[in-house]
């Protein structure tokens, strides 16, 4: 601290879910964000550094950029990726020089080669370089998998309140305050934490409406009296780590009387409500079949192959089922499929062309698909967001194309996944979801508020997947065991 009470805190932030299912690893070079130093500051970006960083400077204090790194979720680090970031952070914090706290934005649910754990791994890591007196503030995704470790390493730990997450910035807004609080009034905060053997299904993890939203309700009814926060973290389902369940935090002073009953009290309610979180799904067929019976856009949602779940967006499933069982309605899909993309744009616009589609990257749950159709429309420009989620983001899929089959199914293919939580991504084909019976989205929740002014129902199907609401299907070999709904 200086004479005149101005405290230099460090910021940094390293943000990417892992999926332990997806079928290619994360590389340093899938991080769209990676900058040290001053450069961390100059990002214009609305996260958790952001707010943190606004709270520091609000409160004249002199926030010291160290890291900001954000990937896609996407499968595991590689050891060398992991291995590279970590220095970095290690690196800037020592090249800071000395520091009266640390604000560090996690995602919580980071995964690497040989490291389940690489939040927890990190925070050891900062922890020794700092020694056990300076104050270390973490924001964690909603999504995040809370160990022990995380919670020993830093003081204070709180959580997105939303999903789909609208409060990156609140979160680590909130961290920073606490943090400061912690610096300014000298009263030792500490994170509480309870856990409850339990996976939830993305789908059924919405904190607008159903168990979720109850539950955050009660935490916010517990945030009172020196409880500073109440995060809840149902947890991402598809991680095959140590630890992985449901988990409450509540931040408080190091001797509060009730926060760890708080904490146990949330936890045991939601572990009395797991049945449900149960999700209803739809075969593909029967998903058409219901659509058929319904006027107006249905929306059928391939969770199971979600991107923004870590998984590649490469399933050709419901074309398969589309071209099967979905004759005379006009749907869209699309399939993220580099060589079919290529061989569309070889052959030009007009052009009436077979080729296979999809399980190109992923092989495991699905075979290519044949694809007989007419080259509508070509392109490469990226795609400006326009939904309620990173609105104004321009989002490279590629290069793409649209084969139009002429029986129903309009099929879009990108070089990369189309990001179909948003209506944007059609509309720039050429093609218009309010004209269409079916729209196939991979997204899980995201998509919901962008399409709930034109849909008339959406549907989960029911298909296997590196990001699948079928839990039951994959095959975890490192978590801890029983886990419902794994186990009954
Ligand atoms: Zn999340």
């Amino acid at each position: 601290m200086t004479a005149t009470g101005v405290r230099r805190i460090g910021l940094a932030m390293l943000v990417q879910e892992s999926n332990s299912w997806s079928a290619r690893q994360t590389e340093l070079g899938d991080f769209q964000t990676l900058r040290t130093g001053a450069a961390a500051r100059e990002l214009d970006v609305a996260d958790e550094y952001h707010g943190a960083a606004g709270v520091v400077r609000a409160a004249g204090h002199e926030g010291v950029p160290l890291l900001r790194a954000w990937a896609m979720s996407g499968g595991p680090l590689t050891a060398d990726a992991a291995a590279t970031l970590e220095r970095m952070l290690l690196d800037a914090i020592r090249a800071a020089g000395r520091l009266d706290g640390l604000y560090l934005g996690l995602h919580g649910a980071l995964a690497a080669d040989g490291i389940g754990d690489v939040d927890g791994h990190l925070l050891a890591a900062v922890r020794d370089l700092l020694g056990p007196e300076i104050p270390v503030a973490v924001s964690l995704d909603l999504h995040a998998n809370l160990t022990r470790r995380m919670v020993r390493q830093a003081d204070i730990v709180v959580g997105y309140h939303t999903y789909p997450h609208i409060d990156q910035v609140r979160t680590g807004a909130a961290a920073a305050r606490l943090l400061i609080e912690q610096l300014t009034t000298g009263v030792r905060l500490r994170t509480y934490l309870a856990k409850r053997p339990m996976l939830v299904p993305a789908e059924a993890q919405s904190t607008g409406d159903g168990p979720i939203a109850d539950l955050r309700r009660l935490a916010d009814a517990v945030t009172s009296g020196g409880i500073r926060d109440v995060s809840i973290f149902p947890v991402q389902p598809w991680l095959d780590v140590g630890e992985l369940g449901f988990a409450v935090t509540a931040v408080a002073p190091a001797d509060h009387p009730t926060a760890q009953h708080r904490c146990d009290d949330l936890a045991e309610t939601a572990w009395d409500r797991r049945h449900d979180f149960d999700v209803e799904l739809y075969e593909p067929r029967a998903a058409i079949e219901r659509a058929r019976t319904l006027d107006g856009l249905v929306v059928l949602s391939e969770s199971a192959d979600s991107p923004t779940a870590g998984a590649t967006g490469d399933s050709p499933a419901m074309v398969d089922a589309l071209l099967r069982h979905g004759a005379g309605l006009r749907s869209l899909v699309t399939v993220a499929d580099p060589a079919a993309v290529a061989a569309c744009h070889d052959a030009g616009p007009g052009t009436r062309l077979s080729l296979d589609v999809g399980a190109g990257i992923d092989r495991r749950f699905h075979r290519p698909v044949r694809l007989t159709g007419e080259v509508r429309r070509l392109g490469a420009e990226p795609v400006e967001l326009d939904g309620p989620f990173m609105k104004g983001t321009r989002y490279d899929m590629g290069r793409f194309a649209v084969v139009d089959t002429g029986l129903g199914p309009a099929v879009l293919l990108t070089e990369q996944p189309a990001p179909t939580f948003d209506l944007a991504p059609w509309r720039h084909a050429g093609l218009d979801p309010r004209e269409a019976d079916i729209v196939v989205v991979r997204s899980a929740h995201m998509y919901t508020q962008a399409y709930a002014p034109i849909a008339r129902a959406a549907l989960t199907l029911d298909l296997p997947g590196a990001s699948t609401p079928r839990l039951d299907t994959l095959a975890f070999t490192n978590a801890p065991r029983p886990l419902y709904p794994l186990d009954s």
